[in-house]
């Protein structure tokens, strides 16, 4: 392929496989020979309910779901799962606990506390959110409705390298920064939800992944279209689903299991945060990483540069030399590489090159 494809390190919505967008491209008029876009295709047709039905089997059996799970196609974001979830299962009576691991955890938490009683299992908020506590830090009730973590903290880049054990109490985790990033033991979890648009393909899908014995047990008395009964008995198409992200999430499957599965995947993603790490850390404290060592993210690389004025330089060079989606959330500043799947190795290394050369031009 000749296209010139920019250096995208967006946080979300952020890169998408080359080859999936070609593929899309050339798939886009006419779809399976039946003179429509799949975009203009009922969703009830034998043509949608085919890419529909695929990609919940493609997602089951690369994320090794047990059987036991269902697996569904949402609308609303990440963020609405954030109401969902004490929605269908905290109660008056019950409390949901939340583990505070950044801005997203805080919102998930903020969301709960208009259902019911909610705790804090842990936070590292007072330590500016540099790290994921440790197992033994985490506190929460046998009676509890759930525990909830964010396994990849989008903004202030950290990761969860391991995941608590909650016996009987469900544990649900926002993965939307890290999805198929990596191998996880999706039988730990009650519920595991995720906005497509990182890691899965557009925005405008919300995966949830959710144990059906839960189901049985949800909240009746709410509204249909925020019943995750409605949506599981109904597969995903009580009323018309966002049919061309779905697609497209079809396609960045196929794409992770040609790239040789979520093993090798993570190999990949293990490599390409290494080189840009290892700009940081063989620095000597130019570039400096905001999340401590053991937590750190391999999608969501944050780093500030020595001083201010140099931090503003090199965010303008970096522009200027086609690196994209570098500056830090809003609400903390600094510099960020988002290294999701989609970007290749390649991206990561030029980053690298480009960091060790705007250090030698201006170290003082
Ligand atoms: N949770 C995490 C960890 C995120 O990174 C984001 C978005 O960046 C969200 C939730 C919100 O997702 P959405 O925009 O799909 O509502």
């Amino acid at each position: 392929t000749t296209t010139k494809r920019a250096y995208n390190f967006n946080a979300g919505p952020s890169a998408l496989p080359l080859e999936v967008l070609e593929k899309a491209q050339q798939e886009l008029v006419n779809f399976n020979n039946t003179g429509m876009a799949l975009m203009e295709m009922s969703h009830r047709s034998k043509d949608y309910e085919a890419v529909h039905n695929d990609a919940v089997a493609r997602l089951k059996a690369l994320f090794s779901i047990p059987d036991n799970y269902e697996v569904l196609f949402l609308q609303g974001g990440a963020s609405l799962q954030f109401t969902m979830i004490p929605m269908n299962f905290l109660t008056p009576e019950t409390t949901a606990s939340y583990v505070l691991t950044g801005s997203w955890s805080e919102k998930a938490l903020k969301e709960a506390k208009l259902f019911g009683q909610t705790a804090q299992a842990a936070s590292t908020k007072e330590n500016n959110y540099r790290n994921i506590p440790s197992l033994e830090e985490i506190k929460f009730n046998d009676t509890d409705a759930y525990v909830h973590i964010t396994s990849n903290n989008t903004i202030y880049g950290t990761q969860w390298k391991e995941f608590p054990t909650t016996g009987e109490v469900t544990l649900v985790a926002d993965m939307s920064s890290d999805i198929l990033s990596r191998p996880v033991d999706v039988s730990k979890f009650g519920i595991i939800y995720a906005g497509a648009q990182k890691n899965l393909g557009p925005s405008g899908v919300t995966v949830v992944i959710i144990r059906k014995d839960l189901l049985e047990k949800a909240n009746t008395n709410i509204p249909t279209m925020l019943k995750y009964t409605t949506h599981a008995d109904a597969n995903s198409l009580y009323n018309t689903p966002p049919t061309f992200g779905i697609y497209m999430l079809g396609e960045v499957l196929k794409w992770v299991e040609n790239k040789g599965g979520l093993e090798a995947i993570e190999k990949q993603n293990e490599e390409k945060a290494k080189v840009i790490y290892d700009a940081i850390d063989n620095s000597n404290g130019f570039y400096y990483g905001h999340a401590t060592p053991e937590s750190r993210s391999l999608m969501n690389i944050t780093f500030r540069v020595t001083d201010e004025e140099l931090e503003k330089k090199f965010l303008a060079e970096a522009k200027e030399a086609g690196f994209v989606g570098l500056n830090g959330h809003r609400s903390v500043g600094g510099c960020r590489a988002s290294t999701y799947n989609a970007v290749p190795f390649e991206a990561c290394q030029a980053l690298a090159n480009f960091m060790v050369e705007f250090q030698k031009n201006n170290q003082k």
